[in-house]
């Protein structure tokens, strides 16, 4: 199984933070920056496609031990000792103290989040001192640059060879769901010329069967896996599909691509194929409506006399760019001109966090879709159940019926699981009445 290197995003703020304010925007600056952090970076030499971002910086450095203080004091004159005591008291508090404001930044992540931090108490979780190590992986596990489609849209594939490429960074997990999500998706993929389908799954391992689902579809495509690393597993909310953008802008890197669109498009999502034509003429950055975000079921840009001037959406929270994933696309020769682009462990704030990490001025957005009129894109939303696991005997899950290999193929997709023990029993009927297995089966 290939793998590749994988270099940690780098841990510096945007030059969009160093943007003017937007007018009516409040914005709190502290004097903390990257450089106070001292973070430090340890790819791993040895298999290589490991990143290990290490924040336990200040694990040299700790609270003197308690042993030593007695020691001291006796060999110190009284008048010494009264203010020895005080400092000996002060140093483990500051010790702690810049611990703790170490830590609080998303770790080895960079982006300075100071100044869009002042609503950020839903989110405190993630950020709170921790101590363990980041890991971050990304195995690729295979690929294609081959188009297979003949045709796309009634036309050979070969009559769009002049197009940018569109970048299209899938997001995944796996759950019962997956690969319904992966197929529809793919469904929509298909219409669309000269597109790269960037399939990052949140897994530890490369799963084989993805591998052959994606070769089935003609679509040039990377699957890589790249899980989010454990420290933020259990964190609610957790940095859902994070790991595997980050892990998609690394790939982008190390090709070292300048031509072309990128495009985050969720596994989930509704795609107009309308959308493609507007994303792929990008310039700099090109923002649209998302229909169905939160409360008033759109998020985009306001457009007045063809300029993005201000945002609707529901959930503000300080965010210079309050859009949602999918509601804007990045011109790679422009993304690559900011070479600390980053997309930090911090939900909710990925997208604003990444806009400012390309130094995104508002008189450079292009609205799409009509003026911004019209919706392209649909944050549709597929309900997630438990795969069920059935009692069904595994005595009968051979050649004899078809339940054998659907039930093989059904587990190795993780949607349900036969068992011979568990579960509530299968129901298997014939003209409304159900039987013992063994009436069919056996
Ligand atoms: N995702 C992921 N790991 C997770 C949860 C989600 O990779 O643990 C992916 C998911 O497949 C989707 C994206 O991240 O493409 C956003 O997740 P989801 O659609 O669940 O979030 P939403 O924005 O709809 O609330
Ligand atoms: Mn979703």
């Amino acid at each position: 199984m290939p793998s590749a290197h994988y270099l940690p995003l780098d841990p510096q703020a945007s030059d969009a933070d160093d943007l003017e304010e937007e007018e009516g925007q409040q914005e709190h600056r502290t004097s903390m920056n990257n450089n106070q952090y001292n973070i430090r970076y340890h790819p791993q030499p040895a298999v290589d496609y490991d990143v290990v971002v290490d924040d336990d910086d200040n694990d040299d450095d700790r609270t003197p031990t308690m042993g030593k203080a007695p020691r001291l004091s006796r060999s110190i004159p009284s008048r010494r000792r009264c203010w020895i005591m005080p400092i000996m008291l002060l140093v483990p508090f500051c010790i702690v103290f810049l611990y703790f404001m170490l830590s609080s930044q998303t770790l080895g992540l960079g982006t300075s989040l100071e100044d869009v931090d002042d609503d950020y108490e839903p989110h405190n979780g993630i950020d709170s001192p921790n101590t363990h190590a980041l890991n971050e992986t990304l195995h690729i596990c295979s690929e294609s640059h081959e188009d297979g489609r003949l045709y796309v849209q009634d036309k050979p594939s070969s009559a769009y060879a002049q197009l940018p490429v569109i970048y299209f960074v899938t997001p995944t997990y796996p759950r019962r769901e997956q690969i319904p999500e992966l197929t529809r998706l793919a469904h929509s993929l298909l219409h669309v010329p000269r597109l790269h389908w960037l399939v990052a799954n949140d897994h530890e391992r490369c799963d084989t069967y993805m591998d052959i689902l994606l070769n089935r579809f003609g679509i040039p495509f990377t699957h890589m896996a790249s899980p989010m690393p454990h420290k933020f597993r259990n964190s609610k909310p957790a940095p859902r599909g994070v790991a595997n953008r980050r892990a998609a802008l690394q790939w982008i890197r190390q090709h070292n691509l300048t031509n072309g669109v990128l495009y985050f498009g969720d596994d989930d999502n509704t795609y107009d194929l309308r959308l493609f034509t507007e994303i792929r003429q990008t310039q700099r950055v090109s923002m649209f409506p998302v229909g169905l975000i939160a409360d008033y079921a759109v998020s985009g840009p306001v457009v007045r006399d063809g300029k993005v001037v201000a945002f609707l959406d529901s959930w503000v929270a300080a965010r210079r760019w309050p859009v949602d994933m999918a509601g804007f696309a990045v011109n790679l020769g422009y993304m690559s001109l900011y070479p600390n682009v980053n997309m930090p462990y911090k939900p909710g704030y990925e997208e604003d966090l990444f806009l400012r990490s390309i130094g995104l001025h508002i008189d450079q957005i292009e609205p799409r879709g009509n003026n911004c009129t019209e919706i392209l894109v649909w944050h549709t939303q597929t309900k997630n159940k438990k795969s069920p696991v059935v009692r069904l005997e595994k005595k009968y899950l051979d050649g004899r019926s078809n339940l054998g290999a659907l039930f093989r193929s059904l587990k190795v997709m993780g949607v349900a699981f036969a068992s011979d023990t568990e579960g509530p029993l299968a129901t298997i009927s014939k003209n409304g009445k159900g039987k013992p297995h063994s009436y069919f089966l056996s």
